[in-house]
């Protein structure tokens, strides 16, 4: 059992999640319980970190915001010890959670199950600090990046052979998109593990991405459910698991949208070998996450334009980027525009299925919505368009493949 930052946010709330414990407890299982810190708390150590010395040394960042978990793990071991559930605190060190040395962003590297099965063959839950590790050889405390106790949660099931991970957060599950946008969103029963990759990188922002990944190499059947329902009969919430145990596939499961683009356009570039990789080699040595790259096949041989996106948070970086590695790149000009959105059509079902994204297009033109650029994979559609449409692009689309409630 996980329980996120909402969850935990007060002494009252940690006591409801102990009614949430007491249940499956009483249902006769073993529990580990993944803890985050309290809502606000790890921005404001983060914000702590930063006044203290802007160029701050990893390590001890991540000694400070590692506190956030301690202080609500101790928190809810004394409260199911005060309702006479057995319980024990362990921290990343003590479990121990093992990972590499990047601090504050570091991966799990191995979760010995040992400390935590000599608990639970003593009766007690384990409850143990979310995003926080060691690293082996300094004997260091590591984080996991922001939002990392939803993949310490499931680390630890795998780890432990859990028969199932319950992420319980504010949202009652997963919807076939942002409910605030379109209240005829629907929780979906189940999603496959790939489409929630798909949906968690795109903005739906329930589960950290290397969750989901994690979840679907170890096979760890996940849960999103919320710790507001009554902790007596609580909805099972939605489950992500393999495509082969979703009975009735459809063919869009979800639209996801993304706010957060910005897009670069550079014009007339040089079409001759080796120009791609001076654009984004340049990108990626600025640790510059790009989406979507659309070039096309120039109609003379001799130039191109070239399409790509990123965070709007890392644009004003990427164009300083561009504009030093336009020494290396012909081209005549460079456009670009924070004002756009990506909206994404998701669904493992396209697999199989012809015309979706022929619909799609069709769709957006019937509302008279411009598409600047398109993307595809197996189970996915992304088009970029004007921010100002991206409200009546989610609900038009979500309509049209058959997503509203009835
Ligand atoms: N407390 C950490 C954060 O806010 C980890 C987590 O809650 O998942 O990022
Ligand atoms: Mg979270």
């Amino acid at each position: 059992m996980k329980f996120g930052g909402t969850s935990v946010a007060n002494v009252e709330r940690i006591k409801n999640v102990a009614q949430h414990v007491k249940r499956e407890v009483a249902a006769g299982y073993d529990v580990a319980v993944v803890v985050s810190a309290m809502s606000g708390k790890t921005n404001e150590l983060v914000a702590w970190c930063n006044e203290a010395s802007p160029l701050y040394d990893q390590r001890e960042y991540d000694t400070i915001v590692a506190s956030g978990e301690q202080v609500t793990s101790g928190l809810l071991a004394l409260t199911l010890s005060s309702i006479g559930i057995k319980a024990r605190s362990w921290q990343g060190w003590q479990v121990p959670i093992e990972t590499s040395a990047a601090h504050g962003s570091a991966r799990i590297s191995a979760i010995p199950s040992k400390n935590l099965d000599d608990g639970f063959a003593a009766g007690e839950v384990a409850v143990i600090s979310g995003f926080q590790g060691i690293e082996p050889l300094s004997g260091r405390i590591t984080t996991l990046g922001r939002g990392g106790s939803d993949t310490s949660a499931v680390a630890i099931a795998g780890a432990i052979g859990a028969e199932r991970c319950d992420i319980y957060t504010d949202v009652d599950g997963v919807y076939t998109t942002d409910p605030r946008i379109v209240p005829k969103a629907q929780r979906m029963d189940r999603i496959a593990f790939e489409e929630m990759l798909e949906m968690a990188s795109l903005g739906a922002k329930v589960l950290q991405v290397r969750s989901v990944e994690l979840a679907m190499v170890h096979k760890v059947k996940t849960y999103v459910r919320s710790s507001f329902d009554d902790p007596e009969n609580p909805n099972p919430g939605t489950l992500i698991c393999d495509e082969e145990d979703i009975m009735e596939q459809q063919v869009v499961t979800g639209i996801a949208y993304s706010k957060d683009e910005a897009q670069i356009t550079l014009r007339d570039v040089a079409d001759r070998p080796g120009v791609a990789a001076a654009i984004f080699v340049p990108l990626a040595d600025a640790n510059i996450n790009v989406d979507m790259i659309v070039q096309n096949i120039s109609a003379d041989g001799a130039s191109t334009d070239i399409t790509f996106t990123v965070p709007q948070a890392e644009f004003q970086r990427a164009k300083d980027v561009i504009e030093k590695a336009r020494k290396d790149v012909v081209c005549d000009n460079v456009e670009t525009n924070m004002d756009v959105s990506k909206i994404s059509v998701i669904g493992i079902g396209m697999r199989s299925h012809a015309g979706v994204a022929a619909t799609c297009f069709q769709a957006l033109a019937g509302r008279g919505i411009n598409i600047r650029a398109i993307t595809t994979s197996e189970i996915k559609i992304s088009v970029l368009i004007d921010a100002a449409y991206t409200e009546l692009a989610v609900r038009t689309l979500h309509t049209l493949y058959g997503l509203d409630k009835a």
